[in-house]
């Protein structure tokens, strides 16, 4: 399961994360796979939504540059 993975903490925002999101959306061609997936809290899904990760990630102002950069490379990096 995703969560456990997880440890239920939020890929973007380190809460307690208790939704899955998928990376590449589904609606984007994103397949439903272990590395396209991750723990997400509810306001970071809502919020990206049918997004890609760097639509999101330009569209938030709660992250700065260098935390939408670790992000990537730490979310990206490990699929
Ligand atoms: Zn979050």
């Amino acid at each position: 399961m995703i969560l456990s993975r997880d440890k239920n903490v939020c890929a973007y925002c380190g809460n307690y994360g208790e939704t899955i999101d998928h990376i590449v959306p589904r609606s984007q061609g994103g397949l439903s796979l272990f590395s396209n997936c991750v723990c997400c809290c509810k306001r970071c899904n809502s919020e990206k939504g049918n997004r890609f990760l760097s639509e999101f990630f330009n569209d938030i102002s709660r992250f700065d540059e260098e935390t939408e950069n670790e992000l990537l490379t730490r979310i990206l990096g490990r699929t």
